[in-house]
């Protein structure tokens, strides 16, 4: 954790360029959540730090352009297809030999991505190999649980979480504020897990994988998801002051997610169901977004296809 204050240099900052999850969607029932698929931009005063590169990536690299970082950090929680298939679209950073792009991957027992992102980015499923890319790419591999230390002494805690292949969770602390994100995960039984308790214990600010209602859950279990009722429940007892829903489902429509959120926010006033392009000063209150409809109809939940 550094000393500064969050105004000495910005401070803590978690923009959502992506906060749909398995698959994009698109069209007016999704315009104000967003259809693109999780990328999330952490912001430790200046230093920036990307957490996966899914469809989203893509309008982060157009918002920055020239502005990224010559060394861009991309975290990645997993190597699922909504969480890689931006990445050959991030044509700031990739296309431009004066960049190095370093991935982390943390799920894979050690390994890194490159494998893996080698066999999806080949034909005959993409034209275009990474290694013809002009940027320079470095892909760093190690066990979840273990803390990233970077060459400019920045440390960002990790964590295993409940997901098939695993997926890793990952905590930032910076000018006297704490941020975690735990996503992709499913709960388990008992929870809240004693370690996950800890890992987000006092946490300004919690983004969780709440892709579920309670009462769709059932028919998913199994699938590796959660629900923002386990989310509340993990916050209170760690103690959390603010907790943001993502890895929304494809069905869920912005009216669907107002009603949710309104039920989520009778059991916890702090927290919201993400938007994307939506920015977060970590540890300041959260402003409700403008002209948000509050449906006048309780809404049923719709039946859900399975989704890997
Ligand atoms: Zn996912
Ligand atoms: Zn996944």
């Amino acid at each position: 954790m550094t000393s500064e204050s969050p105004t000495s240099d910005g401070g803590l900052v978690l923009r959502f360029w992506g906060v749909r999850g398995s698959t994009p969607v698109s069209g007016s029932s999704y315009a104000e959540f967003g259809g693109s698929t999780p990328c999330l931009e952490v912001r430790c005063g200046e230093r920036m730090f990307l957490i996966d590169a899914g469809s989203g990536l893509y309008n982060c690299g157009q918002h920055h352009r020239d502005a990224l970082p010559k060394q861009v950090d991309l975290l990645f929680s997993h190597l699922h297809l909504d969480h890689t298939s931006g990445l050959p679209f991030f044509k700031p950073a990739i296309f431009d030999a004066e960049r190095t792009l370093n991935t982390y991957c943390g799920n894979l027992d050690g390994a890194s991505a490159e494998e893996a992102l080698g066999r999806l980015f080949a034909p005959p499923l993409f034209p275009v190999t990474l290694d013809v890319l002009p940027c320079t790419m470095r892909h760093h591999g190690f066990r979840a649980g273990e803390p990233l230390t970077f060459p400019d002494g920045t440390r960002v805690d990790t964590i295993l979480l409940n997901h098939p292949q695993g997926s890793v969770g990952y905590r930032f602390e910076h000018g006297g504020k704490r941020l975690c994100v735990i996503s992709d995960i499913e709960h388990t039984d008992p929870w809240p897990d004693p370690a996950l308790l800890d890992f987000v214990r006092d946490a300004d600010l919690m983004v969780y994988d709440g892709m579920f209602t309670d009462c769709e859950y059932p028919t998913c279990r199994g699938w590796g998801h959660s629900t923002w009722q386990k989310g509340v429940e993990l916050a209170k007892a760690a103690g959390v002051k603010a907790l943001a829903i993502i890895h929304l489902h494809p069905c869920h429509s912005d009216t669907l997610l107002h009603s949710v959120e309104a039920d989520m926010q009778a059991e916890m006033p702090s927290a919201f169901i993400a938007r994307e392009r939506q920015s977060v000063l970590v540890g300041a209150p959260v402003e409700a977004p403008a002209g948000a409809p509050r449906p006048s109809e309780a809404i049923e939940p719709l039946a859900l296809a399975r989704i890997a």
